[in-house]
């Protein structure tokens, strides 16, 4: 439920109202607007019974919602958000960002070459994985913090900011001092403890859609970011798992017009994942950007075919190189609004 206050509504009254809510047995949370003060009650599973709340002096009004979603939802905050990751914005009126980079960081050499060539074709966030989630425990795991210290080595000498996936609390603090945002994967999209410390951080989050998360549970992983206190949410959409086992996975692109109407936060999509084959990734990038996607994150690899993960779908320098030429032609056919 969400109440809405008058404008006019004083400190005194908003404070009755999240008094009330405090005695029916729902915690409350004031999201304070350009125009007015909008009251979020947390905590309730169905219907609540609003008289008692509709009544009180400096309610406007107010308004239902049935959804486990409700900070990152557009009923709560009808305007789109931009995400700022150093500099480089994300959202509604904002050009695509292109993240791109290796799966993973193998050397501080394969990752500056990886910079330099990225930057180069337009990507604007250097991507590379430090703590790997790898299927089975006889892959390469990462490289650990000696791969973060790379990658923010191999990103600030070409002046873009790094991403990087963190898989549980004790590497926050490390990949806090080295990357600029923080990726959690789609097999931590429901570890709700590591939610709720990343919820407590201020840095930027890369949210990606769980293997086998659907929508609602894809936004209700957000609202534990935004119920801790972190608005600086970028979701990712990036295949989920169906029967179709010709692609690595089935790449949902109606969710990204769907989420946009949803809910304010910024949507991109990561068509490598998707596909798990080099030849689809640039139709598919391109897809999702005609589909509303307000950016993409795209493997690449200087050397694919020694890569220690993912070089089948990584692209090289030459196919990333192209795909850019292409996304800059298309970019005055884009809709941003
Ligand atoms: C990744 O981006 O490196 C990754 C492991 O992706 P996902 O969590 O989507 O599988
Ligand atoms: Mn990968």
């Amino acid at each position: 439920m969400l109440i809405v206050m008058h404008h006019h509504a004083t400190v005194e009254e908003i404070e009755a109202v999240q008094a009330a809510v405090k005695a029916l047995g729902f915690r409350s949370q004031p999201i304070p607007g350009k125009e007015r003060t909008a009251i979020g009650v947390l905590g309730n599973q169905g219907y609540v019974e609003d008289g008692t709340i509709r009544e009180l002096p400096g309610v406007l009004e107010v308004i239902h919602v049935s959804k486990p979603y409700k900070l990152v939802s557009r009923d709560f905050h009808p305007c789109s958000s931009q995400v700022r990751v150093a500099g480089v914005g994300f959202g509604d009126g904002l050009p695509p960002v292109i993240i791109a980079g290796p799966c993973s960081v193998e050397s501080a050499h394969q990752i500056s070459t990886a910079a330099r060539l990225v930057k180069k074709a337009g990507a604007r966030i250097l991507r590379g994985g430090a703590f790997k989630p790898r299927t089975g425990p006889h892959s390469f795991q990462g490289l650990g913090v000696e791969g973060l210290r790379y990658l923010r080595a191999a990103g600030d000498e070409v002046g873009i900011p790094v991403v990087t996936e963190v898989m549980r609390i004790s590497q926050l603090e490390a990949i806090c001092r080295y990357a600029q945002m923080v990726q959690i994967g789609a097999r931590n999209m429901q570890n709700f403890e590591l939610l709720k410390e990343v919820g407590k951080l201020k840095m930027p989050v890369l949210l990606k859609r769980g293997l086998s998360a659907t929508l609602e549970e894809f936004l209700a992983a957000a609202e534990y970011l935004l119920a801790e206190g972190n608005d600086q949410v970028v979701l990712c959409e990036r295949g989920i798992r169906t029967f179709e086992t010709a692609t690595r996975n089935t790449l949902d692109l109606a969710i990204v017009p769907l989420v946009r109407e949803l809910s304010h936060l910024p949507i991109i999509v990561d068509p490598s994942h998707a596909t798990g084959r080099r030849a689809l990734v640039p139709v598919m990038s391109k897809a999702a950007l005609v589909a509303g996607a307000h950016g993409l994150m795209v493997e690449v690899h200087p050397a694919p075919e020694t890569a220690l993960c993912d070089g089948a779908q990584s692209l090289t320098e030459q196919g990333f190189a192209r795909l850019m030429e292409q996304i800059r032609r298309m970019l005055p056919m884009l809709d941003e609004s």
